[in-house]
């Protein structure tokens, strides 16, 4: 798109207007600009809108594209009722035995796990997995003219697959065209069909912390799993003891369970589920000694399963420690979707390449080179 140099320079000064105080009549803070006269405010620009606004996957935002979770948030109200009433029932119905019969340590071990595994959760099911954002328009048929024309001959002929092969490790990995989001995918990501984004690392879609595990929470959801699996077991353990206790002196199970009903109530979730926790903590473990991801485990990337060439997982570092620390200690890579940033005004008002609809700072800036 080109725009002549002084359509530019009007844009600009135009730019500067629309933000200089006294053009102001009034001000409504960050969210609206105020329509100046000028000669490219033909149309009457409506609110900047956020990028979660416009977001094209499958999730829902809430405070203002603060908290983002997928729109099949699954289970996610069950697993949280699940933690906080087995939680709630161990506090008020074991805890004060046990304090009294052993130790005060219980209340507070158990507290720090429950702790633990609440923020674990939340950062695992409110934030960014991952997602790469979709291609624009301009870079999609960019994109689109390579893969049609990629030696300059035009040709009717589009061939289905539409891969491209990197070289990572000394391996070749292919890499696969989304056709949704308009990208070849990076090594490791996916699109989620569920959420419908493409995600950088992709682990798997879990429908129980309702979000896709993926490069930016794999160590939260980590985390999570592994406190929850000591918080059961430790839970199960307490309500095992509580019930040992009290059934002490001849009096029977029964007797016990009578003056403490709650745990055995308790005792029915944390039986069920520590098992599966226990296990799922495992393969994870495994998987993060390796560099897997489940996503590669389940297909068998480098295994040879399905057909695939047994190659060996190129992005392991053939070192537990390493790939453990690069996996659950790197540095937290930024989320690329920047949903609480201003969409830019180009694509609402089709005005030109500027560069209006940014934060309140940028505006600052402007405003101070105006004056200069
Ligand atoms: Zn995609
Ligand atoms: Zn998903």
């Amino acid at each position: 798109m080109t725009v002549p140099l002084h359509y530019q320079e009007t844009m600009k000064s135009c730019e500067y207007q629309q933000i200089d105080p006294h053009a102001l009549s009034t001000p409504t803070p960050g969210h609206t600009i105020a329509p100046s006269p000028g000669p490219c405010q033909e149309k009457k620009p409506s609110r900047l809108k956020r990028k979660w606004e416009v977001f094209p996957g499958k999730n829902r935002f809430y405070c203002d594209g603060r908290i983002m979770v997928a729109r099949q948030s699954g289970v996610l109200p069950l697993t949280m009722g699940l933690i906080l009433v087995t939680s709630g029932l161990f506090f008020v119905f074991d805890c004060p035995f046990l304090v009294e019969h052993l130790t005060g340590c219980i209340p507070v071990i158990g507290g720090v796990l429950f702790v633990f595994v609440v923020i674990s959760l939340f950062q695992t099911s409110f934030s960014d997995p991952g997602i790469l954002p979709r291609a624009t328009p301009e870079e999609a048929a960019d994109i689109e003219k390579q893969i049609d024309n990629p030696n300059g001959c035009t040709s009717s002929y589009r061939p289905p697959p539409r891969t491209k092969e990197v070289v990572i490790n000394q391996q070749v990995v292919k890499l696969k065209y989304c056709f949704t989001c308009k990208i070849f995918r990076p090594p490791r990501t996916s699109h989620c069909s569920l959420c419908d984004n493409c995600v950088e690392r992709f682990d798997h879609h879990c429908p129980w912390v309702g979000n896709c595990v993926g490069k930016r929470n794999y160590r939260f959801f980590y985390m999570f799993i592994v406190s929850l699996s000591f918080l059961t077991a430790f839970i199960f353990g307490c309500v095992t003891t509580h019930l040992a206790l009290r059934s002490q002196g001849g009096h029977g199970l029964v007797f016990a369970l009578q003056a403490s009903p709650a745990s055995a109530i308790e005792l029915v979730v944390c039986f069920f589920s520590v098992w599966s926790i226990l296990g799922l903590s495992g393969f994870h473990t495994y998987l993060v000694s390796a560099n897997l991801t489940t996503n590669e485990d389940i297909k068998g990337s480098w295994s040879g399963k399905s057909g695939n060439e047994e190659t060996g997982n190129p992005y392991s570092h053939n070192n537990i420690l390493k790939n453990c620390c690069s996996v659950l200690c790197g540095p937290m890579p930024p989320s690329l979707i920047d949903r609480r940033g201003f969409v830019p005004l180009e694509n609402v008002v089709h005005a030109g390449p500027t560069e209006i609809g940014f934060p309140a700072a940028k505006n600052d800036i402007n405003m101070s080179h105006s004056t200069a």
